[in-house]
């Protein structure tokens, strides 16, 4: 299976953005705007969005996915959020790992592992972030420690749950700095991740894997990033802010 047979799927990250009413506002203009899609839109959006955004994308292209999920089902967990809390309200994609969590909550490969399972096993289809710091770019250790953490993401995950999962190459220097991988160096880090899921599942599986770019990526980068073979979409951060910039970037995947 080549990139044309794969799911194109660009995803927005609200991140810590937008009030409910504001973002009622920001999914009234997004829904015109992406509703030609020939790829998967998707917006995971803050816990308190959520309704409203399950509410108005009900009958649209647009799917809706959360931030973050806790790996226990239920219980004396104050102020977290369970995979079938989300589910129930009719979330379909969660963010896991994402580099903000790891820096500023004290994520690690172990805790990612364990609420990707845990979104799996509820219903919901993670989308895995791994990258480099700069540091480890400049160490020449990308690579190898881009394999050793999709490898402990996945630990457990079968290979019926794999279809479920989304992966995304987030370089933590491109994260909201301005700064974008080059073309080259994203496609060269999602063949990577292809190859040790190939190595760890089979080579079908590999080429059937969804692998996401993210970081930086906006209306006048995207086409670039998202011309490479092993990148099939987007994660997208600040410019998911914006309804017509997020929109060129959805039509950018749509071209293949
Ligand atoms: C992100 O939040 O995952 C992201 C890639 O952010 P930005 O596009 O702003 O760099």
């Amino acid at each position: 299976m080549d990139k044309q047979n794969r799911k194109a799927i660009i995803a927005g990250n609200w991140k810590m953005n937008m009030t409910p009413t504001e973002a009622g506002h920001l999914i009234d203009a997004l829904v015109p705007a992406v509703q030609g899609a020939n790829c998967e839109v998707v917006i995971c959006v803050p816990f308190t969005d959520l309704c409203v955004a399950v509410a108005k994308c009900s009958g649209t292209n647009i799917h809706v996915g959360a931030e973050n999920v806790h790996f226990e089902k239920s219980g004396a967990f104050t102020g977290e959020i369970s995979a079938d809390m989300l589910t129930d309200l009719g979330v379909e994609y969660v963010v896991i790992g994402h580099s903000e969590r790891r820096q500023y909550f004290a994520e690690t490969d172990e805790t990612v592992n364990k609420r990707a399972l845990a979104a799996l096993n509820g219903g919901l289809k993670p989308i895995i972030c791994v990258g480099e710091s700069l540091a480890q770019r400049e160490q020449g250790v990308t690579e190898e420690l881009v394999r050793m953490q999709v490898k402990i993401a996945l630990n457990g995950v079968t290979a019926e749950q794999l279809k479920n999962v989304v992966i995304a190459y987030e370089p933590i220097w491109a994260i909201g700095t301005g700064k974008t991988a080059t073309a080259d160096q994203a496609q060269e880090v999602c063949a990577a991740i292809r190859k040790v899921v190939g190595e760890l599942y089979g080579e079908d599986a590999a080429k059937a894997l969804t692998v996401q770019y993210g970081g930086s990526m906006n209306a006048k980068n995207a086409e670039e990033l998202l011309g490479k073979p092993d990148v099939d979409g987007g994660l997208i951060g600040g410019a998911s802010l914006k309804a017509d910039q997020f929109a060129i970037i959805v039509d950018a995947a749509s071209k293949g």
